[in-house]
């Protein structure tokens, strides 16, 4: 996790106790500021070493699962691009229509939540 205003770095585990202990919204201890999990917003820039790590996996990968994304936003929108390149399948949930649905082995529209909670009840 990471403080918006001061940057602090906090583990996961950390923030989630405080909420388990009963605090609804844990706050930067430091200043006060707001916790959000340390992932990559829109417009933010993706962290080079990840990124590299995201690219790896996804070459290795025999699935690659795309939910809920227009797949326009790049770097990120060539991971399946990258993936069915190496041999992956690719499956797409997204509510409308994406670039690289043509690579795709399975496109499923809808709703991400709605369309993956009616995915898993017919898989169980
Ligand atoms: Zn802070």
């Amino acid at each position: 996790m990471i403080c918006l205003s001061c940057n602090d770095r906090l583990s996961r585990e950390e923030v989630q106790a405080r909420v388990v202990a009963g605090e609804a919204v844990p706050e930067c201890r430091l200043c006060g500021g707001i916790l959000k999990p340390a992932t990559v917003s829109f417009g933010q820039a993706m962290p080079e070493r990840e990124t590299a790590l995201a690219f790896e996996h996804a070459e290795r990968s025999d699935v690659f699962l795309v939910i809920g994304s227009s797949l326009v936003v790049h770097p990120a929108a060539y991971l399946p691009v990258r993936a069915v390149d190496a041999g992956a399948k690719l499956i797409i949930v997204n509510l409308e229509p994406t670039p690289y649905d043509r690579l795709a082995t399975v496109v499923l529209l809808g709703k991400a939540g709605e369309t993956m909670s009616a995915l898993l009840e017919a898989i169980e």
